[in-house]
Parts: C-alpha cells; structure tokens; sequence
C-alpha cells in the first residue's frame, strides 16, 4: 500500500501489525456514532436501531467464521479475549488452580495472561515447536494432565505467520475433556476460519487486523460453555461482559470482516504473489538470508533474517526510504530483546538479531515488493 505523506509516498508493508481500516467501514462508523448515539441498552425507540444494529453484526461475524451468533463476545479487542479465555478459565476453576497448556510461540497476551495467572498460583506448560514454528499435537497428548483446564494454542503465528495444526490439537484436548483456545487475532479475515470444522472451544480476533477499525474485536465461546465473566459490569453481553457497547466500531468490524472474507482469495493470491515476487529478487540479487516460518505460512507474510546485522537498522534504514516493516512483532519493536518467537523457532545465532517481518496487505502493489527488494538490497549491501 502507498499512503500520500504531508511530503512523499510511503509504503505500507506491516500488515501484521495493524492494517489500513476500510473506507466502507470508517464512513460506517462515523455516520452511526454521529446519527445513533443512544445507548443500545435503553427501553426507548431512539434505542431500537442500534440493538437491531448489534444483533445484524452478531450475524454477519458469526456467519464469517460458521458460529452461532450467541456465541459472539464483543471485547475491546485481541489482548482483551485473550485475557477472557485464558483467566475465565482459572475463575471457573477457583479455589483449585489448574495447569494452563499453551505455546512457546504465542503473543505477550497469551503469554502474560498465563504468566498473571501463575502468580496466583497456576501452573503453566509450554509446548515447544519444531524450526517452522509448529506444535506437534504428539507433544500435547504427552503433557496434559489431570489438572490441565484450558489448553491455548494460536492458529497463525504473528511474527512468522506459522498456521498451526489447530484442529489435530483441540482433537487433542477433546479427547481428554479440556477446553481448547485459539488465538486467531492473525488468521480472521486473511485465511478461512471455521470454528465448527476446527472444534475450538473459544477464539479470540481482533477488528484492527482485518480492515475494521481500532479497539474492537470478539471471543467466540461455544454453546454450552461454561465461562466466566472477565469485565464485571452491567448486563451487557448476555452478562457476560459489562459496558456499554460500541456499536459503530462493532457494526464497522462486521463490515470489515464480511469484505475481508468475500475477497480472501484474491486478496490472498496477490499478496503472496507480492511476497513471492520481494523472495524472487533478493534471490536473483544473491542476498543471504533465512525465511522463518516454512511452507504452511499465512499468504503474504515473510519474516527474513539476513546474517551478522540488526533489524533495528534494517528498519530505520528501510523507514528513511518511507517503507515501514517491523523487527518480530510490534509490540516488541520497542524492545531489544531477542523476540522468544525466533529463539523457539532456533534461527541461528548470527541471523537472529538481523531479522525483519514484512507483511504485504491488500492495498500493496507488486511494484511495492519490488521497491522494497531494492531498497533492502542496497540498504544490506551497504552495511
Ligand atoms: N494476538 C496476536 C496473535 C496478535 O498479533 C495481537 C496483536 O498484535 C494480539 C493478540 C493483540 O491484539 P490487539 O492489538 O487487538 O489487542
């Protein structure tokens, strides 16, 4: 994507990180706070558009990922739903503290939320995965135990965008009567999710990774679950979750996902053919480098690691050009540390720190690829 800046063109090439929300959806959203500015849970008629409003979009969600829509959870977003899963799960349990299940790979919601939990006294057990990222459903089987409650593993991997066997696991987890998580913040929207066909017990997604807008997203909870509360509040949510709905960012997110969902495969097949066409001209350059993450990757996602330098540089260097990429993910562009996604993954030593994730999203051009090639080869060429 080139966005026009006060001064020049920048290309947008950190989709993972957040994507360009969609003009549809924005107009949506500011015509619905502007005009519906009632709250969804008054007894008057002033009221009725936006319950309407928030039941249409429970629709159109559920639809998009084969839920019911009473099953939809409207949080503020991927941190948010993650946080549900995995601390809804302790509460229901309490006072016994269980074994939480997770992976060596998973966002700092998950992980942080898991590391909270063990303060209170939880255990957790990472599993490993193999060089591409991937947990072997083999490894889970061996590692539950009778005190496993909830067992949390991501369907596609923010940093390397690894897809993880999702429905082998939560097989797993079934098999032995534990409730199975996904955090599919990276995979709604881009890659067709299916709660039915994976038989996850909860999934969490986040509106500002498929076109929708900011601080916004939903946890899927399957019928017949019993869940916690996280939020207290009112009786919002089936009193699930308290606070007043935001209903034009709700409405905007169904909006952006059904898009998202309608246009999948072409997006999906441009933007690899934009990832294809960066690997194709570093290679013809002869540039060293690592792709991290394996075949079975999301489409357009690549995360390189090029041999003795710093991503750091790598991405000033590359943001002085006005292209924007991210070292690991954001979150952690702020942090120094080596990203724990790549040590798991084991990215040797002397590439580790070199590492950059560029992610192409539908608004990139093959000509953004290629210039951004262009500029990385010159950028590594001289350091
Ligand atoms: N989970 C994953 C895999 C993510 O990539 C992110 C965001 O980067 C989150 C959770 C957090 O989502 P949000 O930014 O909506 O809180």
């Amino acid at each position: 994507m080139t966005v026009a800046n006060s001064s020049s063109k920048i290309i947008y090439a950190d989709n993972a990180a957040t994507t360009k929300p969609d003009a549809e959806a924005l107009a949506l959203m500011f015509e619905l706070q502007e005009k519906f500015f009632a709250n969804p849970s008054s007894a008057y008629k002033l009221s009725r558009p936006l319950k309407k409003i928030l039941q249409e979009s429970r629709e159109k969600i559920a639809a998009c990922i084969n839920a019911k829509p009473q099953e939809i959870f409207f949080t503020s977003g991927g941190t948010e739903s993650d946080n549900w899963a995995i601390k809804s799960s302790v509460l229901a349990s309490l006072p016994e503290r269980p074994n939480i299940i997770t992976s060596a790979v998973e966002h700092k919601a998950i992980l942080n939320s898991c590391a909270a939990m063990k303060n209170l006294g939880c255990t957790v057990t990472k599993l490993p995965v193999d060089k591409f990222g991937a947990v072997n459903p083999d490894d889970l089987r061996e590692k539950i135990l009778p005190q496993t409650k909830i067992i949390s593993v991501m369907l596609a991997n923010n940093e390397v965008g690894t897809i993880q066997p999702v429905k082998a696991l939560a097989a797993v987890a079934h098999e032995h009567g534990k409730i199975f998580h996904t955090d599919a913040v990276q995979a709604v929207g881009h890659i067709p999710v299916d709660v039915a066909n994976l038989g996850v017990d909860m999934l969490s997604a986040s509106a500002h990774k498929f076109n929708g807008p900011k601080g916004v997203g939903f946890l899927y909870v399957r019928t017949g679950l019993n869940f916690a509360p996280y939020i207290d509040g009112g009786g919002q949510e089936f009193s699930k979750r308290g606070g007043t709905e935001n209903v034009p960012a709700i409405a905007a997110m169904a909006l952006a996902l059904e898009k998202n969902c309608r246009e999948m495969n072409v997006t999906a097949k441009k933007i690899s053919a934009c990832a294809n066409t960066l690997l194709e001209n570093l290679r013809g350059k002869n540039v060293d480098f690592i792709l991290n993450g394996g075949a079975n990757r999301l489409p357009g996602h690549l995360s390189l690691s090029f041999k003795d330098c710093e991503g750091e540089t790598l991405l000033h260097r590359l943001d002085l050009k006005n292209i924007c990429v991210s070292t690991g993910s954001a979150c952690n562009s702020r942090q120094v540390q080596k990203s724990h996604v790549l040590q798991a993954l084991t990215v040797p030593e002397d590439y580790i720190n070199g590492t950059i994730r560029i992610t192409f999203g539908k608004e990139n051009s093959l000509s953004d690829a290629e210039n951004i090639a262009e500029n990385l080869t010159d950028i590594l060429l001289s350091l």
